[in-house]
């Protein structure tokens, strides 16, 4: 069906919101010509998006003709979303901005229990945070909360959640008593979006999630595939060594057994910071972990590209601190490689930090500018 000159008026104004967001103030006369459109078709979207309180026209940016070319700045303040990232010890809270700038994180300790008190601590705990992070009311356009878990399709049920000891399906809400919309995500699906946000562009690759548990989320051609029950990606629950330590799961030898980020952490008393510190600086016995943390990481990531042919993106907790440790990984999958000499499809993601939290935040930026 042809599409009406409405949509294409839509697609227009959320392409040039878009442009305006990454560009920050751009001419009016670049902005034409980015989107392929004319400059009084411009300067009625600027009108439009202007009345939505989302741009303002910035006056003037110099031009290289020496005049003056007139200007749209984006507001990208004018809404914001919260991410929740509930772990079984602790509640991450990020809260950020149109243009994906993080505008406040705070990780309180809570342990993770299913009952009331939980769930009015937490709405608690998120309630202020929005307060100290201005994020209140009409200007927050969602709430997403990541889980360490299976989650509906819908978003709105936590089907299973080893880590948090729950087995039966479960509607899982923060009361937060504001009528925001909430929604669900796995928490490696969470970091996944972040990722891909970052990346500006569609792409393909796996997202290897390397937190407490280990986690994992594919995007094919930018779109995230979930799979016939929401489980693709569940590389922690792979097998890595039939004879291996029980995983949490309850089965022998699964990746996650030897990915999680609590092999490095629990060494050094609990901080990851800590770990590397004092596996860089030499001391043996933490070097001997980290050498086989990266064997095991190095094995699972070119079995994922013989399986999928795509880029191999580690996140997640550890994901932050392998930067130095980089070369060593893709020198053992180059290894193992029966296609390629080298594995510079194994990369870092982009944020280091509260992947998870952001990337539940971020899809309801996302859904914010698609509706503009
Ligand atoms: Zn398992």
């Amino acid at each position: 069906m042809a599409m009406k000159a409405m949509d294409f008026k839509r697609l227009n104004r959320v392409d040039l919101f878009r442009a305006v967001l990454r560009k920050g103030p751009a001419a009016r006369a670049e902005l034409a010509s980015l989107l392929g459109v004319s400059l009084p078709t411009v300067a009625t979207l600027v009108r439009e998006l202007e009345a939505l309180g989302l741009v303002e026209s910035s006056g003037e940016l110099p031009s290289t003709g020496g005049r003056k070319a007139a200007a749209v700045a984006p507001l990208p303040d004018a809404r914001a979303a919260v991410g929740v990232d509930v772990t079984r010890n602790h509640l991450s809270m990020a809260a950020v901005n149109l243009r994906g700038e993080l505008k406040g994180h705070e990780r309180p300790h809570i342990k993770f229990e299913v009952s009331d008190g939980w769930s009015g601590r937490a709405g608690h705990m998120v309630r202020d945070f929005m307060e100290r992070t201005g994020v209140t009311g009409d200007s927050c356009v969602g709430v997403g909360i990541s889980l360490p878990g299976i989650i509906s399709e819908d978003g709105a049920t936590l089907q299973r959640s080893h880590l948090l000891d729950i087995r039966r399906h479960m509607r899982f809400t923060l009361p937060l008593g504001n009528g925001l919309p909430q929604r669900l995500f796995n928490d490696a699906s969470a970091g996944c979006l972040t990722e891909l946000w970052e990346a500006g562009e569609p792409g393909s690759f796996f997202f290897l999630s390397l937190s407490n548990s280990v986690g994992g989320a594919l995007v094919i051609d930018g779109r995230l595939v979930t799979g016939a029950n929401q489980r693709a990606g569940e590389v922690g629950h792979v097998t890595l060594r039939p004879d291996g330590e029980r995983c949490y799961c309850g089965k022998d030898g699964h990746y996650d057994v030897y990915g999680s980020a609590l092999n490095l952490a629990d060494p050094a008393g609990g901080r990851l910071e800590d770990f590397f510190e004092r596996a860089e600086s030499g001391d043996r016995a933490f070097g001997r972990i980290l050498s086989s943390y990266i064997s095991s990481l190095a094995l699972v990531s070119v079995n994922l590209r013989m399986l999928l042919d795509c880029d191999v993106v580690l996140g997640g907790y550890v994901g932050g601190f392998l930067g130095p440790h980089l070369a060593r990984i893709r020198a053992k999958a180059a290894a193992m490689d029966t296609f390629q000499g080298n594995a510079g499809y194994i990369r870092l993601s982009r944020r280091k930090m509260e992947g998870a939290a952001v990337g539940a935040a971020l899809h309801f930026i996302e859904e914010f500018i698609q509706g503009v």
